[in-house]
């Protein structure tokens, strides 16, 4: 029987809150916060407007946005991050220096973070910010969980292929804490798979039972 996560009602009716140019700025540090990373042009914004049902992410991408944290909410103790894409050749240093010490102070601190999605497009993955990303949630002990997205760009076989030789590498560099998926936003595909996991941090599904793939025997 497929059991119905709760944080698909909960992502339907997500909605824009605020906006924040600084660490003071973003909501009070309690609850359950998962927040959302990628280069610039990993399809962040259609991951996040796909897994919500709507058109959310929208907003991160209105001019004088785009180097905010943009907070949604899913009710009163749950909401999700829009980080600032980074990594973007045309953003000048100082901004990119704007954006890690930002980034660091926001990630740095934050309580109520419960996990991060690093989206990655699937055709260029592992790029040398995501280095830094992984990095951090590994030093951090921060649960992590990567899309492969743009998935539709390549036949299934070519796909299932590159998730397992990233899942590979991302072991042999990171070790296995991290999770990883295939998803594509125009097929939908992957979705619940992805709110699983927003599910389980959020605390709204438990925690698999039966052992993990990886367990001995
Ligand atoms: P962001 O900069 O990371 O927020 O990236 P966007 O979500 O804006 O996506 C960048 C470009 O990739 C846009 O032209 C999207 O239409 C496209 N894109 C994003 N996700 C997918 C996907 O899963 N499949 C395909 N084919 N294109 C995608």
């Amino acid at each position: 029987m497929l059991v119905k996560n709760p944080i698909m009602g909960l992502c339907q009716q997500a909605d824009f809150m605020l906006s924040a140019a600084k660490v003071e700025q973003c909501p009070d540090d309690e609850g359950y916060e998962v927040a959302f990373a990628g280069r610039s042009n990993a399809g962040k914004s259609s991951a996040l407007n796909t897994l919500t049902h709507a058109s959310l992410a929208r907003t991160s991408k209105t001019p004088g946005r785009t180097q905010l944290l943009n907070f949604f909410r899913l009710d009163d103790e749950r909401r999700l991050v829009d980080l600032p894409g980074y990594g973007y050749a045309k953003v000048p240093i100082p901004l990119k220096l704007h954006w890690q010490r930002h980034l660091e102070a926001y990630l740095g601190s934050r309580r109520s973070l419960v996990g991060l999605i690093l989206m990655m497009d699937i055709r260029h993955p592992l790029t040398e910010f995501d280095h830094l990303m992984l990095d951090w949630a590994v030093a951090a002990q921060m649960p992590m969980h990567i899309l492969l997205t743009k998935a539709d760009k390549l036949a299934f076989g070519a796909a299932k292929t590159t998730l397992l030789k990233v899942q590979q590498d991302l072991r042999r560099g990171w070790g296995d804490s991290i999770s990883m998926q295939l998803f594509s936003a125009p097929k939908r595909m992957g979705v619940e798979e992805a709110q699983a996991v927003l599910g389980r941090w959020m605390h709204l599904l438990d925690a698999p039972t039966a052992p993990s793939e990886d367990a001995e025997g």
